[in-house]
């Protein structure tokens, strides 16, 4: 693109180029009318994103201008695409009513401004944001090697800080999943590859918006604080983080800043510690694949607001270790499993609270509608009446969330009276003020919607002084509103007294028309009477959201105490409704499952309507036996067992009941989950670097509270290697980490370890034989499995039997051949008979198919397009026989 000081180049462009200029990251919606265009490689880049269509508009130095362009009003669907695909978007509005700027000149150009960078961390409309989970815009800071992280979701006005370890930034990551990371610009680290792999966005900003100087000034102005001091004292490099969230802030949205909470530091410890992997692993808020299906969070939330459904996400996210704060939680949540009825009216008037969150933010930016007050009216209206019916003798949380949902009764009577019931959208075409609220706006509304009404009743009025019953007002383009009476008459109305009132305007043949001081102003206000309602709604509009801005911080504790409410009823529904029970969680270093049950698994079988879940004990109680070795044939139920029992650490710590017959947890600091033998090509480490690079990261970290869960690990390499590695890590966890342990492997060998590892027990998930088929039982129990079934299973998979017969002739001759102590291959090799392979090849029948026999038939010439559908269905079901 050329320079706006080119002579060549036309008003309009050079101010297009101008503005461009100053956003070079982003697509530059610039409007124009009812569209926004976008030129050049914009254009391009938005065309092929949006599958719209690429056209050009003049020429720019002698060359084709590319341009595309989105209607005006639709506008928030294409953003919503082209920030998914990780655009970053600068809208560009018109700052003037165009009729202005030809008053310049006809050559003037209409002032625009970008009014707004929209950006994937910076989203706050409805249609952009999904209603159940945050939006986290996150900042990494980084002084002299130490780091921060600071995060906040403006859409509902959470703000955090936190010091962490470079280690664990990955982790911390993870758990918030935030769509747009702020990094310091050329940070080396690898950080960028992380976040981006995660599916968020980067963004570097220059080493000043994290400078902690300006940070504290940023701060202390957003909070119209003197000093930060009242929210806790800050570290440099957190100042910094926080700072940057702010300055990005303001960069985004021009200047208008969103309400924020004070941040809130989080304390290092506060929270059981995950790492990505083992949060990928577990499956707690996003599965394996990435889908938000069949996870911890899809199966246990039963919540039923927006920010109930954010809240769960962060508590599973983020399992505590305080045991205060989990015991409070576990109260709440148990009061209210006993209190059947009042549970049911808790969540029937939860139904009806809207999201006040984020309601509130849009108001907080002016980008708020009517529809958002009337949430806020209705939200307040909701959390009255649940004040009312919490009132009793209530646990700790609930009483404490109770006393915020009171305190706005002058606040909803404001917005009650003003408000229409169901307001619309926008605030653009008015009808949203109730007529009897403002005694103008009725008179306006009247006026304008009942001018004729008005002027009839004024004609009666002047029959009546005058006494002329012919006397009409009339209206015509050139004088506007008239009264005419016949010419008659004239004389009469000219004279004394009517004189007085009545002025004359014009004299034609048969008739006298006048008009008086109150019709004149009558008419100019039947004109304006529209543009009038209008312009009042909108000053009502201005000050209703000033209104609530001056109770902002009242509003999001609200909002705050009906999330914390919703959350402790969703609990103790599912609880209700699954029969799971209250946890014992305490200080001490127990892990007693008794009758434990994988919740998505078991709701994944109730579902299908298949087998009913099998639960299982577990007992890793450190003084006894912390580390149980887990071995079992193939599709047992080894990795769900492994992963119930530190999903059942999760759910006790986040404050929920568990799915199991009784639970005795004492708090786990750090949860640790890894499967063999997962690969991550994308990373460019093979399988089993992967492995060994997590298993390492857990022997270095896994202090004595945490608990282990290592899926057959080893097993990604040859056997021995494996055998080897599965077995030094075995002892590693029991004599170094003394950690609690699940370990699950199909080295059958490492049982033998128990001999000498006081620590360690051996179970197995036990299966039946029966007429050479495997019939799982998924009952754990003590004592070792003494084989995988391996080859069983690969015939239920469907294994060609040819490879099945040819399997278990290797197999049997590697058992024979290890219990002579050779196990060398090619021994091995020699005593198997060659080429069996070809022996057992299945026979192909000779005979033809039926599926043979049918095409035979078809006559293609001769079928109906209605006939040869159907014969596809025919054949698709033959070749499925
Ligand atoms: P592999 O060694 O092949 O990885 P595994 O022993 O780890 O297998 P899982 O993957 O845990 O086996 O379980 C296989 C299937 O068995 C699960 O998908 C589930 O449907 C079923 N299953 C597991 N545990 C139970 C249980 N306790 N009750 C009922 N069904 C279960």
């Amino acid at each position: 693109m050329a320079s706006d000081t080119n002579p060549n180049v036309t008003p309009m462009m050079a101010q297009f180029l101008e503005i461009k200029s100053r956003y070079p990251d982003a697509l530059l919606f610039y409007r124009m009318g009812d569209f926004y265009e976008l030129f050049f490689d914009d254009a391009k880049a938005a065309a092929g994103a949006l599958d719209i269509a690429l056209t050009k508009r003049g020429k720019h130095l002698g060359e084709d201008i590319a341009m595309c362009g989105v209607p005006h009003h639709a506008a928030d669907g294409y953003l919503l695409t082209l920030i998914r695909k990780g655009f970053k978007v600068a809208v560009c509005e018109q700052m003037e009513d165009p009729k202005e700027a030809k008053k310049r000149g006809s050559k003037s150009v209409v002032k625009r401004d970008v009014v707004r960078l929209v950006t994937p961390g910076t989203l706050t409309e409805d249609t952009l944001l999904n209603a159940r989970h945050h939006n986290f815009l996150v900042a990494i800071n980084e002084v002299r090697c130490s780091f921060a992280a600071s995060w906040c979701d403006m859409s509902t006005g959470d703000f955090c800080v936190t010091s962490v370890p470079q280690v664990m930034i990955g982790s911390l990551l993870a758990r918030l999943a935030p769509r747009e990371v702020l990094v310091i610009q050329d940070d080396p680290s690898e950080l960028s590859e992380t976040i981006e792999e995660m599916g968020g966005t980067v963004t570097d900003l220059a080493k000043a918006s994290f400078d902690s100087a300006s940070a504290t000034k940023r701060l202390t102005d957003l909070f119209k604080v003197a000093s930060l001091e009242a929210f806790g004292t800050f570290k440099r490099v957190e100042l910094g983080a926080m700072g940057a969230i702010v300055d990005y802030l303001s960069l985004t949205q021009r200047g208008k800043l969103p309400i924020l909470r004070g941040p809130v530091r989080e304390r290092t410890g506060g929270s059981m510690s995950i790492d990505a992997a083992t949060r990928k692993n577990l499956e707690l808020t996003r599965s394996m694949s990435g889908g938000r299906e069949a996870t911890l969070f899809s199966t246990m939330d039963r919540t039923i607001t927006g920010g109930g459904a954010r809240l769960l996400e962060t508590r599973i996210s983020n399992p505590s270790t305080d045991l205060t704060q989990i015991t409070d939680r576990h109260d709440a949540v148990g009061y209210l499993v006993e209190k059947l009825s009042l549970l049911d009216v808790i969540r029937e008037h939860l139904q009806k609270t809207p999201d006040m969150e984020r309601a509130l933010s849009r108001v907080s930016l002016d980008r708020a509608g009517p529809r958002d007050l009337a949430a806020l009216r209705d939200g307040f209206a909701q959390a009255e009446q649940l004040s009312s019916a919490l009132s009793g003798d209530t646990p700790d949380l609930i009483r404490s969330a109770t006393g915020d949902l009171t305190g706005h009764e002058d606040l909803a009577e404001l917005l009650t009276q003003a408000l229409v019931s169901e307001p619309p959208l926008l605030a653009r075409d008015g009808g949203f003020v109730a007529s009897e609220y403002n005694e103008e706006l009725r008179e306006a509304r009247s006026l304008r919607d009942e001018g004729r009404g008005v002027i009839a009743k004024m004609q009666a009025e002047f029959t009546e002084l005058t006494g002329i019953t012919a006397l009409k007002i009339k209206h015509n383009n050139v004088l506007g509103y008239f009264i005419e009476t016949p010419a008659t008459h004239a004389a009469k109305m000219m004279a004394e007294p009517l004189s007085e009132t009545f002025i004359h305007r014009q004299t034609t043949a048969n008739a006298v028309r006048f008009t008086t001081v109150d019709l004149s102003s009558l008419e100019s206000r039947i004109v304006n009477a529209g543009a009038r309602a209008l312009e009042i709604e909108k000053g009502i509009f201005a000050d209703l959201c000033r209104s609530v801005m001056s109770s902002s911080r009242e509003i999001s504790q609200t909002a705050k105490a009906l999330a914390e409410i919703d959350v402790s009823s969703a609990m103790a529904e599912i609880a209700r409704s699954q029969n799971w029970v209250r946890p014992k969680v305490d200080q001490s270093r127990s892990f007693v499952i008794s009758e434990g049950r994988h919740p998505v698994v078991e709701a994944a079988l109730a579902k299908s309507g298949g087998d009913q879940f099998v639960p299982n004990d577990c007992d890793l109680s450190a003084d006894g036996f912390p580390v149980w070795l887990l071995t079992g044939p193939n599709m047992a139920g080894k990795s769900t067992y492994l992963r119930q029992n530190a999903l059942i650490a999760v759910m006790a710590q986040m404050g929920s009941f568990v799915p199991a017959a009784s639970a005795h947890i004492g708090i786990v600091d750090q949860l640790f989950s890894r499967v063999g033998a997962a690969d991550d090509l994308a990373r460019g480490r093979s399988t089993f670097m992967v492995e060994m690079v997590e298993t390492a990261a857990i022997l270095n970290q896994a202090g004595e509270n945490a608990l282990v869960i290592l899926d057959e690990i080893g097993r990604g390499t040859a056997t021995y290697d494996g055998l080897s590695i599965a077995w030094a890590t075995l002892e590693h966890l029991h004599d170094v980490n003394g950690c609690r342990s699940l370990f699950a492997t199909h080295y059958h060998e490492l049982t033998a370890l128990s001999d000498r590892l006081e620590g360690l027990t051996n179970a197995t998930v036990s299966v039946k034989e029966w007429e050479g088929e495997v019939v799982f039982l998924h009952q754990v129990k003590p004592g070792a499995a003494d084989r995988s079934y391996g080859v069983q299973v690969a015939r239920l998979a469907g294994l060609p039997d040819a490879v099945i017969a040819r399997a278990k002739d290797v197999l049997s001759s590697l058992e024979a051949g290890e219990q002579e102590g050779s196990v060398k291959s090619n021994a091995i090799l020699d005593g198997l008979p060659l080429f069996s392979a070809q022996q057992v090849k299945p026979q192909i029948s000779s005979e033809p198919s039926l599926l043979d026999e049918k095409m035979k038939e078809i006559l293609p010439d001769s079928l109906s397009p209605r006939e040869a559908l159907d014969l596809i269905y025919e054949l698709k079901s033959l070749s499925q026989n």
